[in-house]
């Protein structure tokens, strides 16, 4: 590791960069080479090459990962569910068991109860706000306990301190998907989480250009993910390690915007006559509205809702929006929009859907950098149309 920053602009800025700089280039270059001159390496995983994850690329951004979490390590994925799907394979064989949250991204879900359970690795989802449910839900070969900082698409945030303290009293590995709040609202590590995982396709590069992931967390539960990922293949190739790079540059200034944008539109939908319910946890009418106030350093640029009206009136009111791109994904500069029945959770089942509350109106929004009061102007107009 070089040199210890304070703050994390600073970090993202300057943390994991080479030194000195290679050629006095001030920009990470381009590594784009598969293989690198053997140098006496005693073992596999120390071999240079691509799918190895470990190029001066590859390396810079681990540091530069790690640094922003306050963690120990950081190892990057060719996509977040490279991230989550290496990361619970690392740690869960055929006869293992775990927990996870009940609502998560749809692949997650996806990944968990059908992938994963037809290896044999089994499961209980549990309500990540009622921690006295969990103990009974533990079973000899329990291994890990899953959870998302932020659920999508209902941004429900679940009890993180009480996941903590049930993972370290009863030996589990402790993972959370950060993707949600990014390293500038919430560091996972500092809570004592294990291992936090991000799509990186979403804020961490914040420009809708590339798919990437990241895990990141203690450092020998890491070299672990690294070895099984360097089996699985999953690894992030240094172009799209360059464009992650510098896309992560402005997360700071990016994700502060993001926050103020998000909570000045989640008070302009709450009082609007047109809204049945707002998802939104900056909000004070949140039910968990204290406990993210305690946790986070801001409520990340995510927001969900319905209008009244049913789909009909939601499909209406996506028709007439003009400044957000109606598309699934997230947490870039543009502001995307769409109903995640139709896309991020497309993939459940109607019942799945109606046990976790995802109704087919449900409206979910990702502001982008536009200026707050254009997209204010503009979902009025589209209420009131
Ligand atoms: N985690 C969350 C919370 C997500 O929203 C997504 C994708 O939307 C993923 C993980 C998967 O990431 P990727 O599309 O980069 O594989």
């Amino acid at each position: 590791m070089g040199k210890e920053y304070s703050h994390i602009e600073t970090k993202l800025i300057h943390a994991g960069e080479p030194e000195p700089l290679i050629s006095g280039a001030v920009s990470m270059p381009i590594f784009q080479s598969s293989t690198f001159e053997y140098s006496g390496q005693g073992s596999y995983h120390d071999l240079k090459y691509i799918r190895l994850n470990n190029t001066p690329n590859h390396i810079a951004l681990h540091q530069k990962l790690a640094a922003l979490e306050n963690a120990e390590a950081a190892v990057v994925t060719s996509s977040g569910m490279a991230a989550i799907s290496t990361t619970l394979l690392s740690f869960l064989s055929p006869g293992d068991h775990f927990l996870a949250q009940e609502c998560l991204y749809g692949g997650t879900h996806e990944l968990i109860a059908k992938d994963l359970s037809a290896i044999g690795i089994s499961f209980d989802f549990i309500d990540g706000d009622a921690p006295d449910t969990w103990e009974s839900k533990l079973r000899s070969n329990t291994k890990a306990i899953y959870v998302e900082t932020m659920t999508n698409p209902l941004l429900q945030i679940a009890d993180l301190k009480a996941v903590v303290e049930f993972a370290g009293s009863h030996k589990l590995i402790s993972m959370i998907d950060n993707t949600f709040t990014s390293p500038i609202n919430f560091r996972p590590s500092e809570l004592g989480f294990d291992l936090s995982l991000h799509s990186c396709t979403k804020y961490l590069n914040g420009h809708s250009d590339i798919v990437a992931g990241a895990v990141i967390g203690r450092e020998n539960l890491i070299e672990r993910i690294t070895h099984k990922l360097n089996h699985l293949g999953g690894s992030l190739d240094p172009h799209a390690c360059f464009l992650l790079h510098r896309g992560m540059k402005t997360l700071a200034v990016r994700m502060k915007h993001q926050n103020e944008s998000a909570l000045k539109i989640a008070g302009f939908l709450e009082s609007h006559q047109a809204i049945d319910k707002i998802n939104y946890p900056g909000l004070e009418s949140h039910p968990r509205h204290r406990r993210a106030a305690d946790l986070f350093d801001g409520f990340s640029g995510m927001l969900s809702f319905e209008v009244k009206g049913g789909v009909e009136a939601a499909e209406r009111f996506i028709r007439n929006t003009t400044l957000p791109i109606v598309a699934p994904s997230l947490g870039g500069v543009e502001s995307l929009i769409t109903r995640p029945v139709t896309t991020s959770h497309s993939g459940l089942s109607k019942k799945d859907l109606q046990i976790l509350g995802i109704s087919d109106s449900l409206i979910r929004v990702s502001i982008g950098i536009e200026a707050t009061e254009d997209l204010i102007e503009d979902f009025d107009q589209a209420l009131i149309k």
